[in-house]
């Protein structure tokens, strides 16, 4: 059995005084929502102060990027060593990152090393572009995202996948269910390649893209999806709880 999973991703939004009001307008309802680990992933700097706020709760912390060095001349990163203490998660290779940043494949899996070596736990992002996706080549891009993200990395049930298309992410235009379900199958096979069939039905696999309240049970309903990595939506107290609301309410009836 996979614990339902839903992390809100933040991204570069909230001060610290925006981000405690967010989680103070959140934390005691989602606190009557405990069969889904509920995740909220803060920029860097409110983390100790929400860990604060959030501590003795149900609710865990993610970080939404990480440097793969434990220290040194790397002005303006941040390590996973840092953060251990501070949360649970980190976000890796959000196609942001991969757009914005550069990101490769390869400086990803040394991210994913790295925060598994110091005992967090990675949400590994991958997703196809509208083009690769029109040109057929959705199984292609994704199998080599995962692949050479989880590469040299032996069994490790405490990673999360997320399946973002990139088309979905921000724009209001969600994959459907079945569209999700059947292409998160195939990553939960390349997982089975990798690490075997037992492991990989352990592994939770996230939706992410324009995830709502209003859309979010029909990604829920699919039983290849195990809960959903949420951007706009996780920014506004209500529709958050209302989506671990729902995705609680599917699971528990699947
Ligand atoms: C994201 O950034 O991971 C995301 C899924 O964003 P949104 O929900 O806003 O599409």
């Amino acid at each position: 059995m996979r614990k339902p999973f839903i992390a809100g991703n933040w991204k570069m939004n909230t001060n610290l005084a925006e981000g405690l009001a967010l989680v103070k307008a959140m934390l005691g309802d989602l606190e009557k929502l405990k069969s889904v680990e509920t995740v909220l992933c803060p920029p860097f700097v409110s983390l100790q102060p929400i860990m604060d706020l959030v501590r003795g709760s149900s609710i865990y912390l993610g970080a939404q990027n990480v440097y793969f060095k434990e220290s040194g001349a790397y002005t303006g990163e941040v390590s996973p060593r840092m953060i251990a203490g501070l949360c649970k998660y980190v976000i890796l290779g959000h196609s942001e990152r991969r757009q914005y940043f550069l990101e490769t494949d390869a400086v990803v899996n040394a991210k994913v090393k790295a925060v598994l070596a110091t005992g967090l736990a990675p949400i590994l992002c991958v997703g196809e572009t509208l083009e690769q996706n029109e040109a057929g080549k959705t199984g292609e891009v994704l199998t080599r995202q995962v692949r050479d993200g989880l590469k040299d990395i032996a069994v490790e049930k405490s990673v999360v996948i997320a399946y973002e298309p990139i088309w979905a992410i921000g724009t209001g235009r969600a994959a459907t269910g079945a569209q999700a379900g059947q292409t998160i199958g195939l990553i939960r096979h390349t997982i089975a390649e990798l690490w075997g069939g037992e492991n990989a039905d352990e592994i939770r696999i996230l939706y992410g893209g324009s995830v709502t309240g209003s859309n979010v049970t029909e990604f829920i309903k699919e039983t290849q999806i195990d809960g959903a990595l949420v951007g706009g939506a996780s920014l506004k107290a209500a529709d958050f709880v209302e989506i671990v609301r729902l995705t609680e309410k599917i699971k528990q009836q699947s």
